[in-house]
């Protein structure tokens, strides 16, 4: 039976794909197509995928539905590069208590809420760094994204961080307890090997490791694995096509995943002009996760725009400013999680706020990160033959970056979540 269902489906495609053909043409004022600006540009798209996109100059197939976008900026749909759509807001529950205290079918239900808001404003791809004690149900959620039960963005998804034994939360200062830990904690070399292979059988896409934490003597962030260690998590993922990525914010830290050959380095807040001059000889991109820096701040209790900026955030903006004249290549991700999910536009604000500028910006959310995350030939381009994920905007965010959030359209995959009229 199982042959003869085969033969059918390879001979007579048509009787399992006999839906019609779809053509949409969308004519806004403008287009950012990735890397620059164009007006007089219009979009066709074809089914779940881009036709063409430049001056009309072509005859319309017929049935084509025209969408009008009148005074609108079109893009490539937004990539998020740093979300944990298992977490939200530590103002609303602390990091501790929701993996403690909530249930892995609580964390899934609010994930599902989580994935509805981050595509409708916008972002129609996530790069999520780990479901911080939800086990791989990341990889179920982006699943269920892709057969269409549930409304969510693309999922670039690496299951359980991993993180060196002792080196991670929750803590309790009770040398007592032994508590269930938001990562994968691993010994040695091999334990870390083995962690990765069970990841990328559980589904990972990319992995992700805690290169520091803070385990130093007083608090402060100290390298958690050696340089031989990331080296060989490195080529071990990359045999199978895969990314390594590292949290680090110490300067060694950053250093040891440097040297190792890590693709992106996440936060990096004590980055120097020689740590970001290696980053920029072995073409390794930062993740500067600038929202998650302030919203921390803010649940201390940090009255941003009325008290002065604290430490970290003067730190930060040094150091961002640093990352950029260095000319090392800047991935939008916000750390979404730590705040709202929805509200990942507040990391495209602060990366102009403190220094960049806004067409970068945008590149930083669409081309950069497709390019960067190893999907260029699938997203992040309003380009012919890439895949038809795009948004529309009111106004010209490459004027005033605020205007990101004014969506009025959002199209995934050829099918549109948002229009409005
Ligand atoms: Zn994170």
């Amino acid at each position: 039976m199982k042959f003869i269902l085969h033969f059918l489906f390879s001979f007579f495609p048509f009787l399992v794909s006999a839906q019609t053909d779809s053509f949409y043409l969308l004519k806004p004022d403008r287009v950012f197509d990735g890397e620059t600006l164009h007006t007089g540009w219009i979009v066709l798209v074809h089914n779940n995928k881009i036709e063409a996109a430049g001056e009309m100059n072509f005859k319309l197939p017929a049935n084509t539905r025209v969408i009008n976008l009148k005074g609108a900026t079109l893009l490539p749909g937004l990539i998020e590069g740093h979300s944990h759509l298992f977490l939200h807001p530590y103002n609303e529950v602390s990091w501790n208590d929701q993996v403690l205290r909530e249930s892995r079918a609580e964390r899934t239900a609010r994930a599902v809420v989580h994935a509805d808001s981050t595509l409708l404003a916008g972002f129609t791809t996530v790069r999520d760094l780990g479901t911080e004690g939800a086990m791989y149900d990341d990889v179920g959620l982006k699943t269920a994204i892709e057969k269409g039960v549930i409304s969510g963005p693309r999922m670039i998804v690496c299951t359980r961080a991993i993180v060196a034994r002792g080196a991670y939360g929750p803590q309790y200062n009770n040398a007592d307890l032994n508590l269930p830990q938001g990562a994968a904690e691993v010994g040695n070399k091999e334990e870390l090997e083995n962690e990765i292979r069970i990841q990328i059988s559980k589904g990972a896409d990319f992995i992700k490791i805690y290169a520091d934490y803070s385990i130093g003597k007083n608090g402060e962030a100290a390298p958690a694995f050696s340089v031989d260690e990331l080296k060989a998590a490195v080529a071990l993922a990359k045999s199978t096509g895969r990314q390594i990525v590292i949290h680090a914010t110490s300067a060694e830290g950053m250093r040891r995943g440097i040297e190792a050959g890590v693709a992106t380095i996440e936060h990096g807040d004590n980055g120097t002009e020689e740590i970001f001059r290696l980053m920029k000889e072995k073409g390794i991109a930062l993740c500067p996760t600038l929202a998650a820096g302030e919203a921390y701040r803010q649940y201390n209790g940090w009255r941003k725009g009325i008290d002065p900026e604290p430490p970290s955030v003067v730190n930060k903006r040094k150091s961002f400013a640093a990352a950029i004249k260095s000319g090392i290549t800047i991935c939008m991700g916000g750390d979404v999680g730590v705040f709202t999910h929805g509200d990942n536009a507040r990391e495209m604000e602060l990366m102009v706020d403190y220094g960049m500028k806004p067409i970068d910006v945008l590149k930083s959310s669409t081309s950069v990160n497709a390019d960067v995350f190893g999907y260029r030939d699938d997203i992040g381009r309003i380009k012919k033959n890439l895949l038809a994920d795009i948004i529309a905007v009111t106004g010209d965010p490459s004027a005033d970056i605020t205007n990101i959030r004014k969506i009025v359209f959002v199209m995934k995959d050829g099918k549109i979540y948002k229009e409005v009229q």
